[in-house]
């Protein structure tokens, strides 16, 4: 096998492959090279509509399947993914253009969440509530909740869509996805693996094309009862709006705009080491990058030294070249963004000591970049840079630096380097965030419930309360016998 294997040129839609019925298509580019490297249907209305039918016709039979029978297939998908780590990856890669090994690690996460859903999918228990009169019994049961729409970024084309379709799978419903425009191939692979391990036609769809049609015809079916969507605020209340027709159950992951605050006291290498990877990793481009260094006066220059030291040892490059750190930004208007965040940032008397401009490479590629004397006046103190682009930010007291962190409508992951045991509990208390690492960058992971408060989101994805979001509570009164 190889990539082009996974490359599905068209829609999955009740079992089979199609193209849009207007015969039109879009194409798709690999940001490292430019080249166009296929196209997929320019899906909308009609098609979205014909996936969700299909989606409805397949529920109650998948449903109904055992809890085991469902388990087994998520247990095979979970196989095939590992499988086909590498081809997965590479399709992956050129479609985005992460570094290989970040897409690799992104496959390998995708099929821990399948796994991680098919366990968690066996404690989905209800209860036997006491009540408050004799001869009553109240019991809570949990279900499927039906018919789910997945809307999903380019960023992570394959695990962003793994948080959502497992759970779903897991329980018994069924799907209809809408992969990001740019990087469709790896939401559509997730159609051919469910495919090829022998989920029931109909259960998993994928719909490529316009975003706002098949947005729309998710939003206006009263049959889809829920929609998740991972991508920016200002999309997200506008599904989050056209939801509140047929009120559905809402699932948000939205933007981020995380501080990474470094104490005096914290461990210089490895508060460098992980905001390195807390801001580098996928060349900026995550809603749980850091996007504010925070850092405390007496440790400053020194954190500064160190991290401009290892951002300008940064490997650029194609993703598929060996030893690449960071790739190609996914488009011109990401590259543009990350640019005016620098202008901006100059203008109001920040300091670029390293980078700061396309990279030499040409394309989509940029430099990797630290700007010192970061004020609150700034646009990345309050807007989402998602870009290589790290702004040092300088505080004095534990105070003022919780208050800086929460100073943003968002609140999805923060970051925080002390060896205090203390000021780590006074940090978790006082810090507005669904997420917190202490001491460390990189916190995702299946065991744990990824999400945000404030307009970071609503919902959570992983643990236990990943699979609550695709389901629904009943209540039961048996009185009288
Ligand atoms: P980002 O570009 O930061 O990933 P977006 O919110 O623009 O965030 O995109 C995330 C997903 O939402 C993609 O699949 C995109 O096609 C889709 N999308 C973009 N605009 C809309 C819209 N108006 N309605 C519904 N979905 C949209």
């Amino acid at each position: 096998m190889a990539f082009q294997d996974w490359m599905k040129q068209a829609n999955l839609i009740g079992g089979d492959w199609v193209a849009a019925d207007s015969g039109e298509t879009i194409d798709v580019t690999n940001p490292a090279t430019g080249d166009v490297i296929g196209t997929v249907p320019k899906g909308g209305k009609a098609e979205a509509e014909r996936a969700i039918k299909a989606a409805v016709a397949a529920f109650p039979g998948y449903r109904d399947t055992s809890l085991m029978d469902r388990c087994a297939l998520l247990w095979k998908l979970h196989d095939a993914l590992m499988d086909n780590q590498k081809d997965l990856a590479e399709l992956l890669t050129v479609e985005m253009g992460k570094p290989l090994a970040e897409s690799m690690g992104e496959i390998a996460i995708g099929a821990q969440y399948v796994r991680w859903f098919a366990e968690e999918a066996r404690r989905a228990k209800g209860e036997i509530v006491p009540a408050g009169v004799n001869g009553r019994r109240i019991l809570v049961t949990k279900h499927a909740i039906g018919v789910v729409g997945m809307i999903t970024p380019w960023n992570f084309p394959s695990s962003m869509l793994a948080r959502k379709i497992a759970p779903a799978l897991a329980v018994g419903c069924t799907v209809v996805a809408k992969p990001a425009t740019a990087t469709p191939y790896s939401g559509l692979a997730w159609g051919a693996l469910a495919e090829e391990v022998g989920f029931p036609k109909g259960v998993v769809n994928v719909v490529t094309g316009s975003a706002k049609d098949i947005s729309k015809a998710m939003m206006d079916s009263f049959d889809l009862r829920k929609i998740t969507f991972t991508g920016s605020t200002e999309v997200g209340k506008e599904l989050i709006r056209g939801s509140a027709d047929t009120v559905k159950k809402v699932s948000m992951e939205l933007g981020g705009n995380a501080p990474f605050v470094v104490f005096d006291d914290a461990d210089l290498e490895k508060a460098v080491e992980g905001a390195m990877v807390s801001k580098f990793r996928n060349a900026g481009q995550t809603c749980v990058c850091a996007n504010r260094m925070i850092v405390q006066s007496g440790i400053h220059d020194a954190f500064v030294k160190r991290l401009v030291e290892r951002t300008e040892a940064l490997k650029v490059g194609d993703g598929l070249e060996k030893g690449v750190e960071q790739g190609p930004m996914i488009d011109m208007d990401a590259v543009e963004k990350v640019e005016d965040f620098v202008a901006d940032a100059r203008d109001k008397g920040g300091a670029v000591v390293t980078g700061g401009a396309r990279h030499d490479k040409g394309g989509t590629f940029f430099q990797p970049t630290v700007v010192t004397g970061a004020t609150q006046a700034m646009k990345f103190a309050t807007e989402e840079i998602f870009g290589p682009l790290a702004p040092v930010f300088k505080f004095e007291t534990e105070e003022e630096a919780i208050e800086m962190a929460n100073a943003t409508v968002y609140g999805l992951a923060c970051y925080a380097y002390t060896s205090d045991l203390g000021r780590a509990f006074r940090l978790n208390e006082g810090l507005q965030y669904g997420m917190i690492g202490i001491n460390s960058g990189l916190i995702t992971t299946v065991e744990a419930p990824f999400g945000g408060v404030k307009e970071s989101g609503l919902g959570k994805e992983g643990g236990s309360q990943g699979l609550d979001d695709y389901l629904e509570v009943k209540y039961v009164c048996i009185d009288g016998i």
